[in-house]
């Protein structure tokens, strides 16, 4: 790849996480490499209905990314425990398969989305867990 820079990164806001996400892009060799987005939810929060005003934002931030720094990727790191995804989940319990089924639908809206605004984009969806380890995702 010839591109100086090569990705945006989407990760939630909550203060565990920002050294994590940083130290896995850093073991990516991604340093200085990525423009980063950062919200409550990462994916849930650009894709679920509660936070509706935020999606509008975020397309127009990557579109922006895109153009200045020629990035084609969009990397997507959820995580475990987030306080959106409970969230969104109301009162059911918030097991596994339940904050599973968050993550995933998000990752699944933000394709559909990718796919018709950005057909050219390479993406990736992440949820990292709390010790800082990564599961990767098929959408
Ligand atoms: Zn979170």
């Amino acid at each position: 790849m010839n591109n100086k820079y090569e990705a945006m990164v989407l990760s939630c806001i909550d203060p565990r996480f920002q050294h994590k996400v940083s130290s896995y892009l850093s073991r990516r060799k991604l340093r200085g490499k990525y423009s980063s987005f950062t919200i409550a939810g990462a994916a849930v929060g650009v894709t679920h209905a509660n936070f509706k005003k935020w999606q509008k934002t975020f397309i127009e931030n990557l579109e922006t990314s895109i153009q200045m720094h020629k990035i084609n990727k969009l990397i997507v790191i959820n995580h475990k425990d987030c306080g959106a995804a409970k969230l969104v989940n109301e009162s059911k319990q918030f097991n596994d398969i339940n904050e599973n089924k968050i993550h995933r639908e998000s990752f699944q809206r933000l394709k559909k989305i990718i796919i018709k605004k950005f057909p050219r984009l390479y993406y990736e969806f992440h949820i990292m867990t709390l010790k800082g380890s990564i599961k990767s995702f098929d959408a």
